[in-house]
């Protein structure tokens, strides 16, 4: 009989995924997911401290999301959001627009599509507004936005680009104010600072092609967990205002709590034009994304022709089950106190960290609420992968980005599970370095 690892690789493309490789690094087959505990079908667990690519928030299986879903199910599963409503998307998108400040919600089902909808609506917009010029875009160094054609555009990151270059319209991609880079003697403001000059530079060149900056807000986390201070957000929100260009928050892998508020752009003070979310959206559970905007946004649209609408679509818009999957987070943010639980995991997370941090081998040792990262220094070729072979062995699911290892576990770590995390990173880093 064929394990389900080796069907896996007959039958399906995995993502991210150099194929021929899985032959010798079989996929872990998975057969039960409970809290942070992930099981395979050797009756092995591993603790999820990726939360399975970013997504899970409040573990897996969990009891309120259970509940909430299977009463939704025989209520409204899903129907079409042309023509049609129903109460998880209306409460979703009001309860969304209250956090904000925004509104309008405009939903799709993953990280890309929101990114998409932003880009397109962002540029539709100018149009409306008699200034189709502004149609360009300009992202960071670094930035990642998703993989589809539009969001590869202002995803600047070479490995996910290169073999399509030909299909995809660059945008700028401007320094990044990753603190790891300032110059001697700038501390992460001053950089932030300089940074944002080199932004008001180009706007003052491209302003009238430009409809829109976008920014991962205070981690760039496909970057290597970049980090920078928020006077970046609050530099880049003025010379926006300044130049009529939108700002794009991508709150896909930082929202929901990750960086200590419950959106990250909230810690600079300011409100972007555009609001991107997914991942944490729905606690992991399932594929939702939204885009949120301003009241002058959508009046640009709101017109007797049709052509002046926003004639985006994509089937699963506002599914009943990922909107209430989405409520059910609100919930539990509320309900639990999550913020303040979390602040109080994250030092008990800090002081079992302390070996790591100080580690021969680490630089950069940083951590913005539940998102730890740290640079390894090592010429061991596939450390990467090496890590997460040795990771593997300490019951973690860690998956360093080159040689940053970082942790963004789910928000459900009970202590013996952080001694796990905390130690077992240790070990496995020395274990692949060699030492
Ligand atoms: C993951 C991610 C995306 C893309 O989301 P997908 O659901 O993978 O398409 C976009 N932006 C950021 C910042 C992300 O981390």
């Amino acid at each position: 009989m064929a394990t389900l690892a080796e069907r896996s690789r007959r039958a399906v493309w995995h993502p991210c995924t150099q194929m021929k490789r899985l032959d010798d690094e079989p996929p872990l087959a998975i057969v039960r997911a409970d809290g942070p505990w992930l099981h395979d079908d050797q009756g092995r667990r591993y603790l999820d401290a990726v939360s399975s690519w970013w997504v899970n928030l409040f573990g897996h299986n969990h009891p309120a999301m259970r509940a909430a879903l299977v009463a939704q199910f025989e209520r409204v599963d899903h129907v079409m959001l042309a023509g049609l409503t129903h109460e998880p998307v209306v409460e979703l998108s009001e309860r969304l627009g209250a956090l904000t400040g925004l509104g309008h919600a405009f939903y799709g089902s993953d990280g890309a599509s929101a990114t998409e909808i932003a880009l397109k609506m962002s540029a539709h917009s100018w149009r409306n507004l008699g200034r189709p010029a502004k149609c360009e875009f300009v992202g960071l160094a670094g930035g990642y936005h998703g993989e589809t054609v539009g969001a590869l555009s202002v995803t600047d990151i070479a490995l996910f680009r290169e073999a399509y270059a030909p299909l995809v319209r660059l945008s700028a991609a401007l320094p990044s104010p990753d603190a790891r880079t300032a110059a001697p003697g700038d501390d992460a403001k001053a950089h932030a600072a300089r940074c944002a000059a080199a932004l008001e530079a180009y706007l003052a060149e491209h302003h009238e092609r430009t409809a829109a900056l976008i920014v991962e807000p205070l981690v760039q986390c496909a970057a290597g967990f970049a980090m920078h201070d928020p006077e970046y957000l609050r530099r880049a929100r003025a010379l926006c205002d300044r130049f009529e260009v939108h700002l794009i928050c991508d709150e896909i892998a930082v929202g929901f709590g990750r960086t200590g508020t419950l959106f990250a752009h909230q810690q600079a003070g300011i409100r972007p034009d555009f609001i991107c979310l997914s991942k944490g959206l729905t606690g992991g559970v399932l594929p939702l994304s939204a885009v949120l905007t301003t009241d002058p946004v959508y009046a640009s649209f709101w017109d007797d022709r049709a052509s002046r609408g926003f004639l985006h679509s994509h089937s699963y818009t506002g599914n009943a089950l990922a909107c209430r999957a989405a409520l059910t987070v609100l919930e539990l943010f509320e309900r639990d106190d999550v913020l303040a639980r979390n602040a109080q995991t994250a030092q008990r997370l800090d002081a079992l960290l302390a070996p790591l941090a100080q580690h021969r081998a680490v630089r950069h040792a940083r951590r913005l609420g539940m998102i730890w990262a740290f640079d390894v220094e090592s010429d061991v070729p596939g450390f990467s992968g090496a890590y997460h072979r040795r990771a593997l062995a300490e019951g973690l699911l860690l998956r360093p980005i080159g040689n940053t290892l970082y942790f963004m576990p789910p928000y459900v770590l009970d202590d013996a599970a952080l001694e796990q995390l905390a130690g077992g990173a240790l070990r496995a880093l020395d274990a692949a370095l060699g030492s």
